[in-house]
């Protein structure tokens, strides 16, 4: 049986040549790079050539860039780590597309004596710039919100939301987990403090991330230890996994035009295939969509039994967030646009990656024609006339 693999939103292999460069710091040079002995220094190297990797990604400089276990730890740092500093401003706001990680660490911070405002979204994921310019103010500690939504694909209104915060000033932290691998980001060009890169989403290796944190922002250690990190991450270093996540945010970077591009090709086509099935809509911005996502609902069916017979028939793909997954809970993101509960449980969500082509694109599209077919026609809801 053929086997697709569309949910490269919930993981996605490591590039070889990431494994490549990553393994001579697991069996040669496997010194500590705080080690002032011979064998520190390569792989002291190697961690600060993929600093400035990262940094590179996002324009930013070496010495802002703070390596971490991955994206839920540089949000958790990002959060708790700048509200010490922030004094009278009590007010956190986020938005109902952001993840779930950016939701609980703020939902955990309300209990120790913040208030958790949402910003407003529209019918299409989006953060409503009008009406957020009247709810951020000087009363706001930080706006935390995604570049990207990471169940619709939206692309959100970064500068607008900048240049509010700014004015207002608040800390701007900016979730680029879901978007640095195939839409450029630059912090010399949008006014952010503080910003989430996950490292399995430029496929490099998984438990590695990494928070920018601009020169000058206020910010303290989550954990104690050793004081690596800047004193911002304590621990010894995860030489290897910072070799990967530099090697795969460099192979990233030289590609991104040419992978956004091929990504962008397979999406309108799948988008296509699947809107052409009678009673379903496309998720999220028409046009202002991450190159790699497809959300789509059905109507008069139910997302996990198409899921389910999906994957029967080879095809991987996710109902909404990996998290909303567990428990079966309807998207808050798609009932924040606005839909029924009906229409988000029957929605799903489809992501490419650089190794899908367009024979996968038309297998799913000629299966997912079957399924919905064959389950409408088992269902009390449809009317068949
Ligand atoms: N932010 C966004 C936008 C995400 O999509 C995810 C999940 N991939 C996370 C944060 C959390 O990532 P992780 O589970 O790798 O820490």
């Amino acid at each position: 049986m053929k086997r697709v693999y569309l949910d490269a939103a919930t993981s996605m292999p490591t590039m070889e040549a990431v494994v490549k460069e990553m393994l001579p710091y697991m069996t040669e040079n496997y010194g500590n790079p705080s080690s002032i002995h011979e064998m520190g220094r390569f792989p002291r190297d190697g961690m600060e050539r993929s600093r400035k990797e990262v940094a590179d990604l996002i324009s930013a400089k070496p010495e802002e860039i703070i390596f971490t276990s991955g994206a839920t730890e540089s949000i958790n740092l990002a959060l708790r780590g700048t509200l010490p500093f922030a004094k009278e401003r009590k007010k956190i706001m986020i938005s109902k597309i952001c993840h779930r990680s950016v939701r609980a660490t703020a939902t955990a911070l309300k209990t120790s004596g913040h208030d958790l405002e949402f910003l407003p979204i529209d019918k299409f994921g989006m953060i409503d710039v009008e009406r957020s310019s009247g709810i951020i103010d000087n009363g706001t500690s930080i706006v935390s919100i995604p570049f990207a939504s990471n169940e619709v694909g939206t692309l959100q209104p970064v500068r607008e939301i900048s240049r509010i915060s700014k004015d207002a000033g608040a800390l701007l932290h900016i979730d680029l987990t879901m978007s640095a691998f195939q839409v450029p980001f630059d912090v010399t060009d949008v006014d952010v403090d503080l910003a989430t890169i996950s490292s399995p989403d430029l496929m490099g290796p998984k438990g590695m991330g990494a928070l920018y944190v601009r020169n000058g922002t206020r910010i303290t250690s989550l954990l104690q230890g050793g004081g690596q990190e800047r004193g911002l991450r304590s621990g010894s270093e995860n030489v290897p996994g910072m070799v990967g996540m530099g090697a795969a945010a460099r192979i990233a970077k030289e590609r991104m035009e040419e992978t956004s591009q091929g990504l962008i090709d397979l999406r309108d086509h799948l988008i296509n295939g699947l809107t052409e099935i009678p009673h379903s809509n496309l998720n999220g911005h028409p046009t202002e969509r991450l190159p790699n996502n497809a959300n789509v609902r059905f109507e008069f069916v139910e997302g996990e039994s198409m899921l389910l017979m999906l994957d029967m028939n080879g095809v991987s793909i996710a109902t909404g967030s990996a998290c909303a997954q567990k428990t079966l809970e309807a998207s808050k993101t798609l009932l924040a646009m606005g839909l029924k509960h009906e229409e988000a449980h029957g929605s799903l969500m489809f992501t490419l990656g650089p190794y899908n082509t367009m024979s996968d694109v038309n297998h799913v599209t000629g299966i997912m024609a079957e399924i919905v077919d064959e389950l409408r026609s088992m269902s009390p809801t449809f009317n068949k006339e």
